[in-house]
């Protein structure tokens, strides 16, 4: 996977993150403070504009300029997080011009861990970790097991949309939605939602 496949992976989210902006600000409103949608809308546009004006040459360095915006320029917990995912990503990744499936694995693993040292979340806590996490176990176990590049990108958003499905039975433990105690019962986490979007993205570009 090269510097154009990355490109590519980040116009999809900024393409899907628009198409369901309206659907993750509804579920921000249920049990947040619906912002979501356009949090993410913002950044991602902000993103592209970035990448046009600075064109990064390597997975490494695109995965670093969008990480780096979005903590620019998204306020709220989401911008952070997703800023660090991405930055840790880029900076696991370094200057290679190519990425293998093993070494993107161990990409999302760094994001995982990024996220979790930053929001101090763990799987259960109903946030994004709860997407994300089984998205990197299902990468890493399909780059272990010899899976094709698009085989492994499958298995990765399957498991981070069961994960953010599995965020709806649960209390919030972290972030705004946790204010409501027992009324987050019964939502679907947005961020976990929009994580399931962008590993979504990241089999779209694949294909
Ligand atoms: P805000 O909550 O500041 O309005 P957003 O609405 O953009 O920011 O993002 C909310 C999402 O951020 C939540 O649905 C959750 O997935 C994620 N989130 C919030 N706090 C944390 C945390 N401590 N760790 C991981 N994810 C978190
Ligand atoms: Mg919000």
């Amino acid at each position: 996977m090269d510097a154009q496949f990355f490109t590519a992976w980040i116009e999809e989210i900024a393409r899907v993150v628009t198409a369901n902006r309206d659907h993750l600000t509804r579920l921000d409103a249920a049990i947040g403070d619906a912002d979501h949608g356009a949090n993410l809308h913002r950044g991602f546009t902000a993103v592209l504009e970035a990448l046009s004006a600075k064109p990064a040459d390597s997975p490494g360095a695109i995965l670093t300029l969008t990480g780096t915006t979005l903590i620019r320029k998204v306020g709220g917990a989401s911008g952070p997080l997703y800023g660090t995912a991405f930055r840790q990503m880029g900076s696991r990744l370094g200057p290679g011009a190519d990425v293998t499936l093993t070494e993107l694995a161990s990409a999302v693993e760094a994001a995982v861990a990024g996220v979790q040292k930053l929001g101090g979340a763990s799987e259960g806590d109903k946030t994004m970790v709860d997407a994300l996490a089984p998205a990197a176990r299902a990468l890493t176990e399909a780059a272990q097991g010899g899976a094709k590049t698009g085989e492994a990108l499958d298995a990765a958003r399957l498991a981070a949309e069961e994960g953010a499905r599995a965020t709806i039975p649960l209390q919030a433990r972290k972030g705004r939605a946790s204010y409501l105690g027992e009324r987050s019962i019964g939502h679907e986490d947005p961020g976990a939602a929009s994580t399931a979007l962008i590993l979504g993205a990241l089999h779209a570009a694949a294909g």
